[in-house]
């Protein structure tokens, strides 16, 4: 590593550190040792720390927030048997979901465009940014990253970005050491740009959405420029990680993609590690799968925050499908594993029968079809699906006819398809790319 690099990192080192300890009050390296020995536990150790915390917050919750008081009738409720909250209660009763502990300058609003794109605003405490912060800092480090060390960020929340180009943003990136490709605007020029300068200072991880990721892949194998930066991992979030997303950003950057899946509600849920099992952030979350066997069956996944004290959110019901695992990791990490994550319940499709079929199975079958530049499938009743293409020259009947019964063969052939063809397939409100879309059975939380 040439010199003023080493520097740049050991000041940025040098200033997160600084920053987080005097400012913040977290001394994150004493603080992160303790997180590592309780994440790297063995399993009776973490379900004990997780039972006692779970008390501890339901006792919280009763004692000072209105909704939990009348909904819980008691300080020690059975988790199992408390109704899941839901969007439309967030949305509906959200000063009852506050804590009387807390002032209202205590609390920290935050907000999340939601999947269909409705904003949905709540609040935490700073406690609980201090611990999805220490999280976010331990699992990353599964990927590669360490404070100090050169990132490259694909990253494109609303939210996230309206600070861009403002001295605090610059600021938090020159101690963070990170270098911000917007993925809102994923300009050619802009690619072009920052490869060269990630040429001249390569990154040591990368931290994406996985459509930015995957779009900044492509370009640069259509290109023929070929990264040589050595990386130590790729961490994708905040989207649904696609096979085919990983599978090309492994080939072009030469670097493993850790998934790392959390909620801006919530917090960091669980990291993939080098084995590629999903491990859940039991420190942080209490996590259960609405399903009569979480081990066989999928079902919607119900987080309980253990740290927000501000807004307790208990059984919130995130909008996500997946299943556990019961298997033992070979990386030799007790946390449990997430074993399927099939992503948003919007995402999921329902037949007649009531078989579920992830929105994952269209992309596999419609990725790389000649004729489609770009899709979007929206189950919009049980009987009827639509289908938006934006099609090039090789477009054919043929290929019509051959991503119709695609649909059909998973939904029933008595479904209707209707294929539109458009310009253009915009972003959703949230700025993530939605190919599928099923308006069906899904329960209206979001
Ligand atoms: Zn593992």
């Amino acid at each position: 590593m040439p010199i003023h690099r080493s520097v740049k990192t050991l000041i940025s080192k040098a200033g997160w550190h600084a920053y987080n300890t005097y400012r913040k009050g977290v001394h994150y390296h004493f603080k992160l040792s303790r997180v590592a020995v309780l994440l790297e536990a063995p399993r009776e150790t973490i379900e004990a720390y997780q039972a006692e915390r779970l008390e501890e917050l339901l006792r919280h919750a009763y004692q000072t927030t209105p909704y939990y008081r009348e909904l819980l009738k008691t300080e020690t409720p059975n988790i199992a048997e408390i109704p899941p909250l839901e969007k439309k209660h967030i949305r509906e009763q959200l000063d009852a979901l506050c804590s009387t502990a807390f002032t209202e300058a205590q609390r920290i609003e935050n907000a999340t465009g939601g999947s269909t794109g409705t904003p949905l605003t709540f609040y935490q405490d700073r406690n609980y940014w201090n611990q999805r912060n220490l999280s976010v800092y331990y699992f990353d480090r599964w990927a590669g990253w360490n404070f100090g060390q050169p990132q490259l960020v694909i990253w494109g929340a609303p939210v996230d970005l309206e600070n861009d180009g403002h001295w605090k943003h610059r600021l938090g990136n020159f101690w963070r050491n990170q270098q911000w490709l917007n993925g809102f605007h994923l300009t050619d020029t802009a690619m072009l740009e920052i490869f060269e300068q990630m040429e001249e200072a390569p990154p040591q991880t990368i931290l994406a959405y996985p459509s930015s990721l995957y779009q900044f892949a492509t370009f640069l194998s259509e290109n023929g420029l070929i990264p040589q930066w050595n990386l130590k991992g790729i961490i994708a979030s905040a989207e649904m990680l696609h096979p085919h997303y990983r599978a090309l950003a492994e080939i072009v950057f030469k670097a493993k993609v850790y998934n790392r899946y959390g909620g801006r509600e919530v917090g960091l849920i669980g990291m993939e590690c080098a084995e590629g099992r999903m491990h859940i952030n039991c420190r942080d979350i209490y996590l259960e799968i609405d399903s009569p066997d979480p081990y066989s069956e999928p079902g919607e996944i119900l987080i309980t925050q253990l740290n927000n004290y501000a807004m307790p959110f208990i059984r919130y019901r995130i909008g996500d499908i997946g299943m556990l695992s019961d298997e033992v990791c070979p990386c030799g990490n007790s946390l449990p594993i997430l074993a399927e994550l099939l992503g948003r319940t919007t995402a999921t499709f329902r037949t007649r029968m009531g078989t579920l079929i992830h929105g994952g199975y269209f992309t596999r079958q419609f990725y790389g079809v000649k004729g489609v530049n770009q899709f979007q499938i929206i189950q919009e009743t049980l009987k009827h699906c639509v289908l938006k293409v934006v099609v090039n020259r090789q477009w054919t009947e043929a290929t019509r006819r051959s991503l119709v019964q695609c649909i059909q063969k998973a939904l029933g052939e008595e479904v209707v398809v209707t294929v539109k063809f458009v310009e253009d397939i915009p972003l959703a409100a949230s700025g993530k790319r939605e190919y599928t879309i099923s308006k069906v059975g899904t329960p209206a939380t979001d």
